[in-house]
C-alpha cells in the first residue's frame, strides 16, 4: 500500500515528506497503457502532486499540476486532493525514446523543457492560487524544486523516481520533498545537501526498505520526529452527474449536432477511462 510520511528535525528547521507510490503509479500505467519512459514521467509527477496536495490543510482543497515541455509525451495533467490521493493523464502515453547512455529512462527528453510547470491550488474559496515556472530539465524533481524556489520562496530539494520492470510493470516509485524552514542556521543546508548526495536513487531504498528508511537517510543527523503517516491511492472523482453537466454545457451548435444525430452520447473520463453513456432523453430536460 502507498503511503506518505511527514517528519521534522528535532530543531524544527528541516521538514521532509516522503512518499512510496508504487501501487498508484502501476494503476496509472494500467489505465493509460504508458510506455516505461512515460510511466516514469507521469509517476514522478503523481508523487510530487500527492506530497504537495497532502500539505493543503483544507479537506475540500485540490491541486492541479500542468507540465507542458514540448516533448513527445505531450502535456501532462495531474490532480491531487488534500489527502494526497491523485489522478492524472498524459497526452501521448505511447511516446517512446531510447534510454540514456547511463541506462536510465530519458524522462527529460520525453517531457521536454521548452515550456512551463504550473501549479493551481484551489482551496474551495475565493480565487485559486496559481504559480508557474519555466521547466529546468523536464526531469520533474528539478522542475518542482524550481517551482518551490520561485513561486513559494521555500528552499527545497526534491527527488522522485520510478523503477520499471522488464514487463513494463512498476517495481518501485516515490520520492521526497525536503524543505528548510525560516530562520535556518548557517551550515544546515550543507548537511542536508550531503545527505541527499548520500541517498542516491530513491527507488533502491523504497524497493528494499520502504518509506521509513528513506526518511532516516534524508534526515540523517537531524533526529527526525514523525508527524504524520497516511495512506494514499490513485483515485478519480468522476461520476455520471458531472459528465451529464459537461455534456449539457456544450455550446448550442454542438448540442444541435447531437440532437440531429439522434444517438446516445458516450463520454470517457480522461483520468480513469470510465465511460458514461447518455440517452438523448436524459439531457433533453436540460435542453429546454
Ligand atoms: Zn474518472
Amino acid at each position: 500500500m502507498d503511503e506518505i510520511i511527514k517528519a521534522i528535525s528535532s530543531d524544527g528547521f528541516v521538514s521532509v515528506a516522503v512518499i512510496s507510490s508504487k501501487d498508484l503509479t502501476e494503476r496509472a500505467r494500467m489505465i493509460h497503457g504508458t510506455t516505461p519512459v512515460v510511466t516514469a514521467a507521469l509517476g514522478r509527477t503523481l508523487a510530487a502532486a500527492s506530497l504537495i496536495g497532502s500539505a493543503m490543510k483544507k479537506p475540500e482543497a485540490s491541486l492541479t499540476v500542468n507540465i507542458n515541455g514540448g516533448g513527445p509525451a505531450g502535456t501532462m495533467i495531474v490532480v491531487a486532493d488534500s489527502d494526497g490521493n491523485v489522478r492524472g493523464y498524459v497526452q501521448n502515453p505511447l511516446a517512446d525514446l531510447p534510454k540514456k547512455a547511463s541506462g536510465k529512462l530519458d524522462v527529460g527528453a520525453a517531457v521536454g523543457k521548452d515550456g512551463m510547470l504550473s501549479v493551481i491550488k484551489d482551496f474551495g474559496e475565493k480565487e485559486p492560487y496559481s504559480g508557474a515556472v519555466r521547466l529546468v530539465s523536464g526531469e520533474i524533481a528539478e522542475d518542482f524544486a524550481a517551482y518551490f524556489a520561485v513561486s513559494e520562496q521555500i528552499p527545497s530539494a526534491c527527488a522522485f523516481g520510478v523503477l520499471v520492470d522488464t514487463d513494463r510493470s512498476v517495481l518501485a516509485a516515490g520520492g521526497y520533498i525536503i524543505q528548510l524552514l525560516p530562520g535556518v542556521p548557517d551550515g544546515l543546508a550543507e548537511l542536508v545537501e550531503r545527505n541527499i548526495n548520500d541517498v542516491g536513487a530513491v527507488t533502491n531504498i523504497l524497493s528494499s526498505g520502504g518509506t521509513q528508511p528513506l526518511v532516516e537517510l534524508v534526515m540523517k543527523g537531524f533526529s527526525p520526529r514523525v508527524l504524520e503517516r497516511s495512506c494514499v491511492e490513485y483515485r478519480c472523482s468522476c461520476n455520471r452527474e458531472r459528465f451529464l453537466a459537461a455534456v449539457a454545457s456544450l455550446d448550442k451548435g454542438e448540442l444541435e449536432d447531437i440532437r440531429a444525430k439522434g444517438e446516445p452520447v458516450e463520454t470517457i473520463c480522461q483520468f480513469c477511462n470510465s465511460t458514461y453513456t447518455f440517452e438523448l432523453e436524459e439531457f433533453s430536460l436540460i435542453w429546454k
